[in-house]
């Protein structure tokens, strides 16, 4: 009929988007995943769920089947079907790129509905904000509520409304704890069936990833979205846009490389250009497969071959000289012989640009990462950080790389400055032999946030070790005092003060701006109610100060003679000595105290 040939057409003309699954770790991703890929659906034989190389494409008839048990959705569906990506988190979303942007189009947050928002969830969030992904939150594991009664595979409010009204409450009071869990975070989120503006509210899905109850709910959401809010950017175009996700060796096979195809079409002996460890790599498509249909899956490690494939669509490409291939690499076609070497300076470009922009710095930090895109990711994190960086690599860490972060210690920077930050890559044993030896220190982890905690921990340890040993000793810090009473004119020097701002410490260096930076002593004591104390603060008290010359001549000051009551005390401070608070105390000051060092350095007209 004339509806059918419509729909046909609808399909050819979009590509199916493609779906990330990100969030906190044990949230439930790969086991949503593999309820996913399991789902029972009546759908016909040409219309089943298939298996692809790292992905999962959910048919629109199968997607058709399962959103008819949805009360709140209907929807008539023009896409060819999702394309899932099976690899959760971070990592392989990282490899989903092209030029620089996502070639993931829509992502799903999941959420243990047991514990909120945890720290890869915030991460996740500022990935999807970033790249201006849509993406919706699956609120999982709602199986796990108190005397839950579960519906296999059912929609969720199906399932909801035959639950007992402690269950629903318990429901819906987590719920809530979790919308405003986003609030704080500065996103609005409601439940999506109550959802007033999904321009403007997150929607939470409720799962489960054992049941399958809510599944129907998250599919047909997506594709929802996918369907409106995306849908001018789901066009099939027909220039290839590809990307390697992985590197595998397969016995038989050898070396190859799993590809995600977002447009265009690939064949059988097309001469294909990708990115490599050891500059860009040709070589011809000897054979495109997908994995061979379960059932009939005989013999393990079987695939099917193809003539040609066409995007949305995961791919395994065998062909000779791919050893070398770095993940996160665009993939390339060239039409003709004479494109191969434009091609090839193109798709090394981009990494060269990443390399360039950062290597050889003065200062910073090692950073080396397993692929482009996860290296991409972590630098970006790194920028909003304000941690520098100075050399950047991709893959294991070798001698070589260490050697990298010594140069730091050579040029006499900062001790920190000697790390390498390792985003998921092994170290070599060589390696971290030698940076033992050296002082170069090797901070390792597979999640961003850890290696930013670390760090920043590792700066700190370095400061208390500094000051320990005597360093930043004449750093002085910020305040400024009221004189309350004169207490004894000389020998030395006493006086009732207020801490009216910044912090008085023993040991700061007093001054009196109005009388051309007159410095009249040193803080030896501080007495608060006649005990000794450290420092005050404002708002605490007034104190008893002495004061002592910062040279013997200076002794000779006096109060009442060289200052009066009237005047206003405040530290003396200088260039060299704000250097010395930036380089050892940072995590003494406050922001107030910092405030008010830049007072200083204006009223003291310090640059
Ligand atoms: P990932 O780290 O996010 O991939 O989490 P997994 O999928 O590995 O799940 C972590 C643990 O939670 C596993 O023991 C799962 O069986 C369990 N789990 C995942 N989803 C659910 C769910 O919906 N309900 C319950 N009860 N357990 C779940």
């Amino acid at each position: 009929t004339n509806e059918e040939k419509k729909i046909e057409e609808a399909k050819i003309r979009y590509k199916a988007p493609i779906v990330c699954i990100l969030g906190h770790v044990d949230t439930g991703k790969t086991k949503l995943l593999d309820k996913i890929r399991r789902t029972n659906v009546q759908a016909s034989e040409a219309g089943g769920i298939t298996q692809q190389i790292g992905a999962t494409m959910f048919p629109a008839d199968a997607i058709e089947t399962l959103t008819q048990k949805l009360p709140n959705l209907s929807l008539s569906i023009d896409v060819p079907g999702l394309l899932i990506i099976d690899t959760p988190g971070h990592e392989s979303f990282s490899n989903l790129r092209s030029r620089g942007s996502s070639l993931c189009n829509i992502g799903i947050l999941v959420v243990d509905i047991m514990h909120g928002l945890e720290n890869q969830t915030i991460e996740s969030l500022s990935i999807f904000k970033t790249k201006n992904i849509p993406f919706i939150v699956a609120l999982n594991k709602i199986d796990r509520l108190y005397e839950w009664s579960p519906s296999k595979d059912e929609a969720f409010l199906t399932t909801f409304n035959k639950q007992s009204g402690h269950v629903q409450s318990e429901f819906m009071r987590r719920a809530k704890e979790t919308i405003l869990e986003f609030n704080h975070k500065g996103y609005n989120a409601a439940l999506y069936y109550e959802n007033p503006d999904p321009e403007e509210y997150i929607s939470l899905v409720p799962t489960s990833a054992i049941t399958g109850e809510g599944i129907p709910d998250m599919l047909g959401l997506i594709l929802n979205i996918a369907q409106t809010k995306l849908r001018s950017s789901i066009i099939y175009q027909p220039k290839l846009e590809a990307t390697v996700m992985e590197v595998k060796t397969i016995e038989g096979l050898g070396t190859t490389i799993d590809v995600i195809l977002m447009n265009g079409v690939i064949k059988e002996d097309d001469n294909i250009i990708v990115s490599g460890f050891n500059g860009p790599i040709s070589t011809r498509v000897r054979a495109l497969l997908t994995p061979m249909p379960l059932r009939e899956m005989r013999v393990k490690g079987e695939y099917l071959h193809h003539k040609a494939l066409r995007a949305s669509m995961g791919v395994k490409i065998s062909a000779q000289g791919l050893d070398h291939t770095m993940a996160g690499s665009p993939l390339f076609i060239a039409k003709n012989e004479e494109e191969i070497p434009r091609l090839q300076e193109e798709v090394q470009k981009e990494i060269t640009e990443i390399f360039k922009s950062i290597n050889n710095k003065d200062k910073g930090v090692h950073v080396q990462a397993s692929t482009v895109g996860s290296l991409e990711a972590l630098l970006e994190f790194l920028k909003q950080s304000k941690i520098p960086v100075s050399s950047i690599n991709i893959g294991p860490v070798f001698k070589k790389d260490i050697m990298k972060a010594q140069t730091q210690i050579e040029k006499g920077n900062e001790k920190q400055y000697a790390t390498v930050m390792a985003f998921d890559v092994k170290i070599t044993p060589e390696a971290q032999e030698y940076a033992d030896s050296c002082g170069v220190k090797i901070i390792s982890d597979n999640i961003i946030f850890h290696l930013f905690d670390r760090f920043t921990k590792y700066v700190e340890d370095i400061r208390k070790q500094e000051r320990l040993e005597g360093k930043g000793k004449d750093a002085v810090f910020p305040c400024l005092l009221k004189i309350v009473e004169i207490v004894k004119n000389s020998d030395p020097i006493t006086l009732r003060v207020d801490v009216v701002d910044g912090v008085l410490k023993v040991g700061t260096p007093l001054c009196i701006h109005e009388k051309e930076d007159l410095i009249i002593g040193k803080v030896e004591s501080i007495e608060l109610n006649d005990e000794n104390i450290e420092l005050q603060r404002p708002g605490q008290g007034s104190v008893v100060i002495k004061l002592k010359g910062l040279n013997p001549e200076q002794d000779a000051y006096e109060a009442g003679r060289d200052f009066e009551e009237i005047d206003e005390l405040s530290s003396w401070i200088t260039r060299e000595s704000i250097d010395l608070l930036k380089d050892y105390y940072r995590d003494e000051m406050t922001m107030n105290d910092w405030k008010l060092v830049k007072a200083f350095k204006i009223k003291y007209e310090i640059d």
